[in-house]
């Protein structure tokens, strides 16, 4: 399969434009008319206090009050004036659809929520609400009914699915979420032919846009050969389905060995910060395996036991971060010399060799 070395996380030419639609008004004039006003009135305050005139060299109207008072206009002026810029930048760039210009910025703040909804077993499925323009998607519905209930509860309506990829377990709501709320389905251009009722299809290195909020769309084979990553910057959040999981990845159905360490690798590369939304709940029986062959790494100890209480509360273990996953998970740690040694892994073994025995240990595990 062919997969481009890199992606952008800023793509020059949007594909869907139309979707802006979906921005809110850009905060611009609003604030800082209100902060030039404050600012302007404030000045003129103050010299005329300090003067005893007005503006134009007439007396002052109110020369006895306090100049203390009289700078609070003014101290409120330039507040409004340094904190707008922030938001009014973020506010224009969403306006023009031009996040892309300005990646930075979108990270200074973010309307995103992002709810998990369990699904069948051990799925989730991620509810992605837009609180400025009320816009709602689901990321891998694997089933219908906890999505519509999840939805009615807040009498929300839904805009798009984002499938990460083909399997049964997290395309199964599509067609029936489809009907009901005439929602678009999204996923991979790879697997256009296998994801239920898809409308629009996504490659390496696109940009799409969720009401303003840039999706990057990373490639991320291994597990089936159409397998994406949603990643979303502005959030410091990315959906990985089945590709990495906490403390594992995902089994090699339809990819090598080399295609998921690659695909691992990309994902890492991003910020440490990066919250990881996963496809299923394995934590806990991952991280069984994950100290079996990694016994002496006390982050991975320290995981395990916060995983262990968190599940005997029956609470997600998800989002995990990056980090996390780079100190802990056995699949980004080919290099470890205690895990070679518990596998009898030659030293010569590069690291896809090394992740396809950890892998076919954890499949025997
Ligand atoms: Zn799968």
């Amino acid at each position: 399969m062919e997969e481009r070395d890199s992606w952008r996380f800023c793509d020059p030419v949007p594909r869907f434009p139309r979707y802006r639609r979906h921005a809110p008004a850009a905060p611009l004039f609003p604030p800082n008319f209100v902060g030039l006003i404050y600012l302007y009135a404030g000045m003129c305050c103050m010299i005329g206090a300090r003067r005893g005139v007005g503006i134009r060299g007439q007396p002052s109207l109110i020369p006895r009050v306090s100049r203390k008072w009289l700078g609070k206009p003014l101290m409120y002026g330039i507040g409004t004036l340094l904190v707008m810029p922030l938001r009014t930048i973020h506010g224009v760039g969403r306006m023009f659809g031009a996040a892309r210009y300005l990646c930075n910025m979108t990270s200074v703040s973010s309307s995103l929520q992002i709810e998990l909804v369990p699904c069948l077993q051990d799925n989730y499925a991620y509810i992605l609400h837009d609180v400025d323009t009320g816009t709602v998607g689901v990321v891998d519905p694997s089933e219908a009914v906890p999505i519509i209930n999840a939805l009615e509860k807040r009498n929300q309506n839904l805009t798009y699915i984002l499938n990460t990829h083909h399997h049964y377990d997290h395309t199964g709501g599509n067609l029936e979420l489809k009907a009901k709320y005439g929602a678009k389905v999204i996923g991979s251009e790879k697997d256009k032919d296998r994801i239920p009722g898809i409308d629009i299809t996504l490659s390496e290195g696109d940009t799409w846009m969720f009401a303003g909020h840039q999706v990057l769309v990373m490639e991320t084979p291994g597990h089936t050969s159409g397998h994406v990553s949603f990643y979303f910057p502005g959030s410091g959040a990315i959906f990985t389905g089945d590709t990495l999981f906490s403390l594992s990845c995902g089994k090699l159905f339809e990819g090598t060995p080399e295609q998921m360490y690659s695909s691992l690798q990309k994902i890492v590369a991003l910020p440490d910060v990066t919250k990881v939304y996963c496809g299923h709940e394995y934590t806990l029986s991952n991280s069984r395996f994950a100290l079996s062959i990694e016994p002496g790494n006390e982050e991975l100890q320290e995981y395990a036991a916060s995983t262990a209480d968190l599940r005997n509360k029956n609470t997600p273990t998800v989002p995990t971060t990056i980090a996390r996953e780079k100190q802990c998970n056995p699949f980004l740690r080919t290099s470890s010399p205690e895990i070679k040694k518990r596998l009898s892994i030659p030293d010569h073994f590069d690291d896809a060799r090394v992740l396809e025995v950890i892998r076919r240990a954890k499949d025997n595990f």
